[in-house]
């Protein structure tokens, strides 16, 4: 249960550059930015000097001569130069705040942005994802330049990127590193051996309530996390698999545009297979696409699998064989390593019971084809060029409508990581996260906390027995913020400089062993889900705990020179967020101790089910595209979210002035400045086909929609004196109030 959508940021994708061509690029391009920072800064530090009016435009002016059309880059830069507070000229004050309050707050930068080609979407997140990766890039050089002893996490750091960034022996070694597995595919001779391969495909690639993946190319995805009864102990999960494409409706729909992505889709696994050394591409595609169509015809919706009471389904492991016959589950088990693993939570049964049966039924060629293509599909990253672009063409530009991959450095950042996440991580706080500005931003926490505790009490329609525990999960809330104080040991994993494939094999074997490792151990409560590097926040459920990685407290979000109101509008609401998601529509079943348990009163659910009725009802009418809605139910735990973070983090904000009237800045009130702040926190740029990706496999609204939670909230009404007849207007009474 996370703040954006994380998958969409999870885009790196390889492209191939000389390396030596890669160093000379990259030391130009730091002289140059050198040169660059230097001159703008003292153009800053005089115009500095100005008024706020000539400051503006003068700098607009400069930044105009000096590079063109400013990139959003530039702009954020100058204003976190210039200006503490809300990006005044962000908005567009040409738009009435009460049609399209989304376009009042950022008109003005979405009409000067230009979407960067190596980017399907683009907004602060982004900007602020742009800043810590280049702070990552710069740690990692700096890690690789000290000659790090053998063994070590900065060593390992460093062969990781050397080994991404080794173009020439990466295309040297061709399909080498992939033979041996296409090997043994080919060697598989009958079902039972099937099933081995398939238990030995399995890994820990699935997230259903933290960082909410659902997505596993794999046949099946172990989640180890602690359990919905006994949440004291890791427990086993094993969540729905088996489509390359990132979700059933990409198979299911019969939209005239879902159809003509499938015919590319064919296509695009030919083109694979042939890129893989397969011969007959053309019949094979399409009978792992039959596969591939008939296995999401299994599958649940997204919708129906965030509804954790259709998840918490325990099956013994010696239950699968009459629960979902087909499969040949002990083979499976053993072969993933749980041969002797007595229970499991299955997500999706009706998709096992499904999934299974078509092991049993259809051709074991074709499953071995769709083995074959699932591995070169999965690996092709790390692979040739021709097989990465090949991906990209298809993932990238097809499915995101993004031109261009991101330059060879950013996958290679995004790789280390999503590899050595926390060993990077443990350098990036020390130098970006001093202690002051933890301290700050806990001293947030604990006000929206509070607040968000006297909204509970106000609440007229709940019974003080439901309050009671309500209170009692807040008062269990661990916040973690800025970084872990548990780091992730990666000392088993094997990293060597040359070895690209095998590197990331290995941590895939790795983490697995990990996590399976400690099934059935006690938790660790203050374990993270987020590295600090990371630009996003996450609730963990079956914690009752929250994660604020040190990447996000920073401008635009968090500005300690800037007013509360902005503070608090933009990183405030982020809080607010992530601690309304303890009781959000899934929040809401899990008890102080992270146990699912109803603790509600049933006069009290039902309000809670009506209130949050109407909301999914609320973001049902919103239509991104003709044959397309946002999909209220599917978007119903972020929204609710979204809702009580906005009002928890307003009082909070109000309670900081201590009855006050908070300062006019740049012509607009306290109050003002808050919601403006909230709405620029969704300003982004959006490609269409991303869009569509993000509503159909997303649990979190587009940005727009997000920016109009507003609508819901009374004191947003009179700070900008909406009323009756404006497109977001809603009567009192139809406005939703859920906490
Ligand atoms: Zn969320």
């Amino acid at each position: 249960m996370t703040i954006l959508c994380v998958t969409i940021l999870r885009s790196a994708r390889p492209k191939s550059t000389c390396y030596s061509c890669f160093l000379l690029a990259i030391l130009i391009f730091r002289l140059w930015r050198d040169l660059y920072a230097g001159v703008t800064e003292f153009i800053m530090k005089v115009i500095a000097r100005s008024n706020p009016v000539v400051r503006n435009a003068t700098l607009t002016a400069l930044l105009l001569a000096l590079v063109g059309v400013p990139s959003a880059r530039t702009q954020e830069a100058s204003q976190q130069e210039m200006h503490h507070g809300i990006a005044v000229t962000n908005m567009d004050r040409s738009v009435r705040p009460g049609d399209d309050f989304y376009g009042y707050a950022n008109g003005g930068w979405i009409q000067r942005t230009k979407l960067p080609g190596d980017r399907a979407v683009y907004g602060v997140f982004s900007v602020l994802a742009d800043v810590a990766d280049k702070r990552v890039a710069d740690l990692i050089e700096e890690t690789a330049k000290s000659n790090p002893r053998a063994g070590s996490g900065a060593r390992k750091i460093a062969d990781l990127y050397n080994s991404y960034m080794d173009e020439a022996g990466i295309e040297a070694k061709g399909l080498a590193p992939l033979r041996p597995h296409l090997d043994s595919i080919a060697a598989i001779h009958d079902k039972r051996e099937l099933a081995r391969a398939l238990g030995e495909s399995l890994r820990a690639d699935v997230d259903a309530l933290n960082n909410t993946n659902f997505h596993t190319s794999n046949l099946f995805g172990l989640w180890v996390a602690p359990g919905f009864s006994d949440s004291e102990h890791y427990t086993a999960y094993l969540l729905q698999g088996g489509l390359e494409m990132p979700d059933r409706e990409y198979y299911l729909s019969d939209s005239e545009a879902m159809k003509q992505i499938r015919e590319k889709y064919k296509a695009h696994v030919a083109a694979m297979l042939k890129l893989g050394g397969f011969t007959d591409t053309e019949a094979r595609a399409a009978r792992i696409v039959e596969l591939e169509h008939a296995i999401a015809e299994k599958h649940i919706s997204l919708a129906d699998s965030e509804d954790i009471h259709k998840a918490n389904n325990t099956w013994k492991r010696t239950d699968f064989a009459t629960q979902a016959p087909g499969l040949d589950w002990e083979q499976y088990f053993r072969a993933a390593g749980l041969g002797r693993q007595p229970t499991f939570i299955v997500w999706q049964p009706a998709a096992f019971k499904g999934e299974s049966a078509l092991v049993a039924a259809m051709p074991l060629e074709t499953w071995k084809e769709w083995l074959a293509y699932h591995l070169i599909e999965d690996y092709a990253r790390f692979l040739p060029k021709a097989l990465a672009e090949e991906r990209f063409a298809f993932y990238g530009k097809v499915l995101s409508g993004t031109p261009e991959m991101l330059p060879r450095w950013r996958r290679g950042v995004g790789l280390v990581n999503g590899v050595l996440g926390d060993d990077v991580g443990r350098l990036y706080a020390q130098r970006y996260f001093p202690p002051e500005a933890k301290a700050q931003a806990e001293a947030m926490v604990a006000n929206i906390v509070a607040a968000f505790r006297k909204r509970i009490d106000a609440l007229t329609w709940m019974n003080p027995s439901t309050k009671a525990e309500a209170k009692a999960k807040l008062d269990a809330l661990y916040v973690g913020v800025g970084y872990t104080d548990h780091w992730r040991e990666s000392s088993a994993y094997e990293v060597k400089p040359d070895d690209l494939f095998g590197n990331v094999w290995r941590y895939g074997l790795f983490d697995y062993h990990y996590q399976i490792a400690r099934l059935g151990a006690k938790i660790d409560r203050k374990e993270w889900s987020m590295t600090p590097q990371t630009v996003n926040a996450v609730n963990l459920p079956l914690q009752n705990a929250l994660n604020f990685p040190a990447a996000i407290l920073q401008p635009p979000f968090f500005d300690a020179q800037a007013p509360a109101a902005a503070n608090y509008g933009a990183i405030g609401t982020v809080i607010g967020h992530e601690i309304s998601h303890t009781f959000d529509s899934e929040g809401a079943a899990f008890d102080s101790k992270g146990r699912v348990r109803n603790w509600w009163t049933p006069e009290d659910l039902k309000h809670f089910e009506d209130a949050t009725g109407a909301l999914a009802a609320q973001y049902d009418t919103y239509k991104p595209f003709p044959d397309l809605s946002i999909n209220g139910k599917q978007t119903l735990g972020e929204n609710i979210a979204d809702l009580g973070g906005l009002a928890a983090a307003y009082d909070g904000y109000r309670a900081s002035q201590g009855g006050k009237t908070p300062p006019v800045q740049d012509g607009f009130s306290g109050d003002q400045q808050f919601f403006i702040a909230f709405g620029q926190n969704w300003g982004e740029k959006i490609r269409p086909e991303a869009l569509r990706q993000q509503v159909l496999t997303d649990p979190h609204a587009p940005g727009e929609y997000r920016g109009a939670t507003v609508r819901n909230i009374d004191s947003w009404y009179a700070s900008f004196d909406v009323k009756s007849g404006e497109k977001l207007y809603l009567d009192p009474k139809n406005r939703v109030r859920i906490w």
